[in-house]
């Protein structure tokens, strides 16, 4: 059985990161996502398996025992990653921050690290205040957007834009089967975008 391979998606809040994840592993049986733990309220018709939602107290008894993969606060919430176990066979998909990519890169320097930018601050904002944030938490997540998606430039292995959401996640795939065909081959796989 080979090693499993670690993509991670990551880029700034509104850039459609959990849509594009759920439709991966959707139609993808050997890509596992995990599931984060968070500090942060659930959302008004957020499902309830988004996260593990939790107390500061718990999390941060769970940081103590060393049970994250990599944690990171963001907008005053704590979000993190469980040490991943995946199912034999499957390979592993985590929907992160940059904050969080960046220490995955650390650990992992072998983990394909896919950066997911919105189109534009402006449709970027509809996502945000669609999925009910208030303009407060929508003008700092742009702002801390235009940060992240600069530094995340620097950090990723391949970048893609999510303008029309079937293309994106298009993309995304093939960017997966290229690396899977890298692992079968032994040969490093051609850099995209
Ligand atoms: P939201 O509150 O919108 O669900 O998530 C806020 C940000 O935290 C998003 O960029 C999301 O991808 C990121 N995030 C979710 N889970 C994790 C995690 O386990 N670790 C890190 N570092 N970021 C996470």
């Amino acid at each position: 059985m080979p090693a499993p391979l670690l993509f991670v998606l990551f880029g700034p809040g509104g850039a459609g990161k959990g849509t594009v994840a759920a439709r991966l592993v959707e139609q993808d049986p050997h890509l596992w996502l995990s599931r984060s733990w968070t500090t942060r309220s659930r959302r008004p018709g957020e499902p309830r398996d988004a996260y593990e939602f939790v107390d500061r107290a718990t999390f941060e008894e769970r940081i103590r025992a060393g049970g994250f993969f990599e944690w990171a606060e963001f907008l005053g919430n704590l979000y993190g990653t469980p040490v991943p176990r995946p199912p034999d066979g499957a390979d592993v998909l985590l929907e992160i921050d940059l904050q969080g990519a960046r220490q995955v890169r650390a650990a992992r320097p072998d983990a394909t690290l896919i950066l997911l930018e919105p189109p534009s601050p402006a449709v970027q904002a509809e996502r945000l205040r669609g999925r009910g944030d208030d303009e407060e938490h929508v003008r700092l997540r742009i702002e801390t957007g235009l940060a992240e998606v600069a530094e995340g430039r620097t950090l990723a292995d391949e970048t893609v834009v999510n303008d029309d959401l079937d293309a994106c996640v298009a993309a995304v795939t093939g960017i997966v089967d290229r690396y899977r065909r890298a692992r079968t081959s032994g040969a490093p796989p051609d850099k995209g975008s």
